[in-house]
């Protein structure tokens, strides 16, 4: 067997991935809704747990379907905030979950990594990258290669305009139902938890509550240390969701970018030039099991300091709070 293929055979389980978020949703009082279709008609599917008068918190994943490994820490995490020593955590939130941004994306990898082709798909079945679809906060475009492009050939097209897309359409729905106080949206990789702003370099007026929450979520880690990191100092992004929910819903917005390739592991020059192998590990497992405490402690912490500092807003306030303590 080619190591493509063994490869996929920790992440075969993803074909059945409604499947997989039913059954959870079915376990645990969850609900789950039809949110919108994806490109190809793919039912997108929104799932909540808890009591919605409580902190929404949205939990996101494989907006880009080539980050596979994205999907199971997300599952991981989930099934850890509904364990029975966390009841306390889940009594006090609404957990509002998209498993699955972009499914089109997710099913041709899996396809033809299934059939052992080489697959890096990242963009919806039209060609425009999801994390580059919502609104801009400045009319400036960066000069970096993955910062969102105008080229429709382009990994990081930006598509027509802001929300052009059915994928972003649903998550938009999602956000103005729920003003979420926190997201947390999974990609791969890094070993990095990054804030806003991505698309601006200066620092972002809540750091100190960002840093706050990310160090919450480091201190938890069992395994591999992630960096805390405002995005922009990772790379620079046109038109990502968290910049827009941070400043359209004042959401504390982080993306949690899953494990960390190694690189004798991915020596052989077939690898490397591979992004598939680099950003979903060989045994998923663990770095899924990393994240997951992270993430309680993350929400633990953010409901004992950001109801007092956010309150909960209902209409959109375009600037951006005065720096925390
Ligand atoms: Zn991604």
């Amino acid at each position: 067997m080619t190591e493509r293929r063994s490869r996929l055979e920790a992440y075969e389980k993803l074909f059945d991935i409604d499947a997989l978020w039913l059954a959870l949703a079915e376990g645990h009082q969850g609900q789950r809704k039809a949110v919108g279709q994806s490109t190809e008609g793919r039912t997108l599917w929104q799932i909540e747990f808890g009591d919605s008068s409580k902190p929404t918190f949205f939990l996101s994943s494989l907006m880009h379907g080539i980050e596979l490994v994205s999907g199971f820490a997300l599952l991981e995490t989930i099934k850890t905030i509904l364990s029975e020593e966390n009841r306390k955590l889940l009594d006090s939130v609404h957990l509002v979950v998209m498993p699955v941004v972009n499914p089109d994306s997710l099913h041709r990898n899996l396809e033809r990594l299934h059939a052992d082709k080489f697959s890096c798909v990242r963009c919806n079945a039209r060609g425009v990258d999801i994390n580059r679809n919502f609104p801009r906060l400045s009319p400036h475009d960066s000069w970096h290669p993955f910062a969102g492009s105008k080229n429709p050939w382009s990994m990081y097209y930006m598509g027509p305009h802001a929300f052009s897309e059915p994928e972003s359409r649903a998550v938009r729905s999602i956000a103005l139902d729920t003003r979420p106080l926190v997201s947390l949206g999974f990609h791969s990789c890094g070993n990095l938890l990054l804030h806003p702003w991505s698309s601006r370099s200066e620092p972002h007026p809540r750091i100190g509550l960002y840093t706050e929450l990310g160090n919450a979520f480091v201190r938890a880690l069992p395994g591999e240390k992630y960096e805390v990191r405002q995005a922009r100092r990772w790379y620079p992004t046109v038109g990502d969701l968290d910049d827009w929910l941070d400043t359209r819903f004042q959401t504390m917005a982080f993306t949690v970018e899953v494990s960390k390739p190694r690189l004798h592991d991915n020596l052989r020059l077939r690898k490397l030039f591979d992004p598939y192998a680099w950003m979903n590990p060989a045994n998923p497992e663990s770095a899924c099991r990393n994240v997951a405490p992270g993430v309680v402690s993350l929400m633990q912490r953010a409901l004992e300091v950001l109801p007092k500092r956010l309150p909960r807003r209902t209409t959109e306030s375009p600037l951006p709070l005065a720096a925390s303590a």
